[in-house]
Parts: structure tokens; sequence; C-alpha cells
């Protein structure tokens, strides 16, 4: 009774050697980014202060430094945007860069934004690293789509071979 109810569950088949060999292939754990913790650095504090919200960064950078960053939500990749303007900072000062600004409040703030065309050309470059996991990600949900397919069709025919 216990042995038939188990073979008919299909969402726990359990270990076989096939499933052994082809599962740990297909995995897309290294691209889904749902589980991981974002970590932003302010990019221009010489010590790698970390935020876990972008709410909090924005509101440091904005009044440590009056340093802002336009159409932020656009940003592809904010962890890898900041880490890369760190960098920048760390060899050149931040008003050697060319950085628009803008006034608020009688008071004069950098912007990082796409007019600059080195912030440009980051922003799309991350654009375009997003759009490659995303396919790479698709690409290996079709790889594993086919193969349980195979897999169901094999054993199938297995089943039938043995009886
Ligand atoms: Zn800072």
């Amino acid at each position: 009774m216990e042995e038939a109810m188990s073979a008919a569950d299909i969402g726990n088949p359990g270990p076989s050697p096939m499933e052994a060999l082809i599962f740990p292939e297909v995995t897309d754990d290294d691209l889904d980014e749902g589980n991981k913790q974002v970590e932003y650095i302010c990019p221009l504090c010489k010590e790698r202060k970390i935020y876990v919200t972008s709410k909090e960064l924005f509101f440091h950078m904005r009044i440590e430094h009056k340093l802002l960053i336009a159409d932020s939500h656009l940003i592809c990749d904010l962890e890898r945007y900041l880490n890369y303007w760190h960098d920048r900072f760390q060899e050149e000062p931040i008003h050697a860069l060319g950085l628009p600004t803008s006034e608020e409040d009688n008071k004069t703030y950098y912007v990082l934004c796409d007019q600059l065309q080195e912030d440009s050309e980051l922003r799309q470059k991350l654009q375009v690293e997003r759009l490659n996991i995303i396919l790479r990600t698709q690409q290996k949900r079709e790889t594993r789509c086919v193969l349980l397919k195979s897999v169901f069709v094999l054993s199938g025919a297995l089943h039938r071979k043995s009886l």
C-alpha cells in the first residue's frame, strides 16, 4: 500500500542514478539573484561602507558628499555600478571627472547621470550583461526542460521494457 503511493507521487520521484547524473549540471542557482543579499557601497567613502538598502545609501551620499544618481531605478546592476564609481573616485577626485551638477536649495550637487559619457557607457554595459544573463538562464531552463522530457520518455521506455 505504502509503496504504491510513493511510486504515484510525481512530485517526489525518489533518487535514481539518472537524476544524480543530470540534475547537478543544469541548476541555474548561480544566476538566480532572488536570494542574493545585496550590498551597496558608497562610491565616495574610501572604506567600503556597506548599505543594505539603496535608499539609505542615497541619503548618505546626498548629505555627506552632495552626490546624486539620476534614474537609479533604471540601472541594471546597481551594486556593480557603485563599485565601478567607487574605484574611479579612488583614481580621480570627483571634480576632475566632469560630472554635471544640479542646484537644489542653494546647494550644488554632483549628479551621476548618462549625460556623462563614461556613465552612459557603464549603464549600457550593465544592461547588455544583464540581458546575456537572462538569455543564459533561459537557455539553461530550456536545456533542463529537454533533459526532463528525455528522462521521462526514457524512464517510460525502461518501465515498459521491464514489464
Ligand atoms: Zn560616503
